[in-house]
């Protein structure tokens, strides 16, 4: 029989669950608690008897990593390559801003949505991680650097990975474990047009990125193949009923990509489609990756695309490179050291 994974259950469900092998409701609690501090065994929870932590060893399990490599960058960036307990690897990054700790996690091993810039989608998805799996992550790092937000934008499509997604962002969050802000939770999407919509009714206050890269669908559908399925009319529609349903200002990412994306004509198309909309726009100078023949923007070329941006009203900002002396961009890591213990 296969064990049950209490670490990627709802509080609810975990509490169900306990019930259901005659145990007090408020043992559930209990484990709940422990999972959100990152133990790595049953045999940590020390509020449990020994019989009773021996019991659920049998019947049940819990996700855990286990550091693989960790590089540090001079600017207090920390990459993590984590294994996970089938052997597959994820990566993920805690990076140091004035506000706090933030921890950048994957949703998935490798990722199918095969945009033609990103280095996470070479090989294809292999699987999702579940809940447990998404928080191990930041619970890991959490005992040595106190994680004040994290942002789901490491490896893979978390919005491909819904069902597991909405349960860990709950736990993450939930008052009786974690207890970390909504408000400090950021999803990042690549337009998955159906599950933003699904999104915007579960209640949730937390940020919800935008990867846009493109104003109009014939650059668009060059860089990223999900646009074929969601042009960029039905994406800004999803996300106008998001705004409305969340009030939440959606934040727009947008890779400066040399001669493709950043001329003049781009921003004022992207400026006229956003216009009186509750949006921000993240500049980012794309990271160069060797499987991929684009170039990044000239940082005059990212100026005057923001400038024209903010002459519009929209409100902008470049985002700031951390970690740039470890491997930078998500997916590269794991890529490196796949293709490594292949050789
Ligand atoms: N699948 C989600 C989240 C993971 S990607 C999404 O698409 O949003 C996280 C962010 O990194 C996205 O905005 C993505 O477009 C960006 N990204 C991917 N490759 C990049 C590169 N080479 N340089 C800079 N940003 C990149």
């Amino acid at each position: 029989m296969e064990k049950i994974d209490l670490s990627s259950l709802t509080y609810e469900a975990l509490t169900d669950t306990v019930k259901a092998f005659g145990l007090p409701a408020f043992r559930g609690g209990q484990i709940y608690r422990w999972l959100a501090r990152g133990v790595q065994s049953f045999d940590e929870m020390s509020d449990l008897s020994k019989d009773l932590r021996e019991k659920l060893k049998e019947t049940c399990t819990l996700a855990t990593v286990t550091q693989a490599t960790c590089s540090h960058s001079s600017d207090g960036t920390k990459k993590f390559l984590f294994r996970l307990s089938d052997g597959n690897h994820v990566e993920t990054v805690l990076m140091r801003y004035e506000h706090g700790n933030s921890v950048c996690i994957s949703s998935q091993v490798g990722c199918n949505m095969g945009c033609r810039f990103c280095a996470s989608t070479l090989t294809g998805k292999v699987r999702n991680l579940t809940a447990g799996e998404m928080l191990a992550q930041i619970t890991y790092i959490n005992r040595t650097d106190p994680v004040s937000h994290v942002v789901v934008m490491g490896v893979g499509e978390p919005l491909d990975n819904y069902e597991n997604l909405v349960t860990f962002v709950r736990n993450l969050s939930s008052a009786k474990g974690f207890g970390m802000s909504q408000r400090h939770i950021s999803v990042s999407t690549c337009g998955l047009v159906p599950k933003i919509l699904r999104l915007a009714e579960e209640n949730l206050q937390i940020t919800l990125s935008v990867s846009l890269h493109a104003p109009d669908n014939e650059t668009r559908d060059l860089l990223m193949p999900i646009n074929r399925t969601y042009p960029v009319e039905a994406l800004l529609a999803a996300c106008d009923r998001y705004i409305a349903a969340t009030g939440r200002r959606i934040s727009y990412e947008y890779i400066m990509i040399h001669g493709v994306n950043d001329t003049p004509e781009h921003a004022r198309l992207l400026a006229r489609r956003l216009a009186r909309k509750l949006a921000h726009v993240n500049l980012i100078p794309m990271n160069h990756v060797e499987e991929r023949d684009f170039q990044p923007s000239s940082p005059d070329r990212i100026r005057r695309f923001s400038s024209i941006l903010s002459e519009q009203g929209i409100n902008v900002t470049c985002r700031r490179k951390l970690g740039k002396d470890i491997d930078a961009s998500c997916g590269q890591l794991r890529a490196k050291f796949e293709k490594q213990s292949k050789n």
